[in-house]
């Protein structure tokens, strides 16, 4: 999607830190991050937010679970425990209008959130 950040970092045309990449999706380290461990993990395909998922989208979601299982082991937060959130839209306070789960750990998070 022309002037997506994301797909232009999907595609490497913007660099990013990249922590893992899956056959469909790939997980770079937030350039601001809020907790110790702070990893966003993106399908490769331009999906606006959660609101674009259909079932078609299924394998794709098993893949993002999974990435975010096999990150919270590597950076050690597997068993201490760790937060997937996916904002979406305006009130959710999505900034970046391509799907993305931020993987957050490393510290005790609050709840309710902002
Ligand atoms: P959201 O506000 O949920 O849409 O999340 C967007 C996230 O993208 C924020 O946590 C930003 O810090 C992060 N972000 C913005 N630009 C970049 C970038 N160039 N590389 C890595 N993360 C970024
Ligand atoms: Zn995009």
């Amino acid at each position: 999607m022309p002037g997506c950040l994301f797909c232009s970092i999907v595609s490497g045309d913007i660099e990013a830190t990249v922590v893992r990449t899956g056959e469909r999706t790939i997980a770079i380290q937030d350039i601001n991050p809020q907790a110790p461990v702070h990893v966003l993990i993106m399908p490769r395909e331009h999906i606006e937010s959660v609101a674009g998922l259909t079932p078609a989208h299924a394998d794709l979601l098993v893949e993002i679970v999974q990435m975010a299982q096999w990150i919270a082991s590597a950076e050690g937060v597997a068993e201490s425990g760790y937060r997937l959130v996916a904002n979406t839209g305006r009130d959710g306070g999505q900034t970046v209008a391509h799907l993305h789960v931020h993987l957050l750990g490393g510290r005790p998070m609050t709840w309710p959130p902002g």
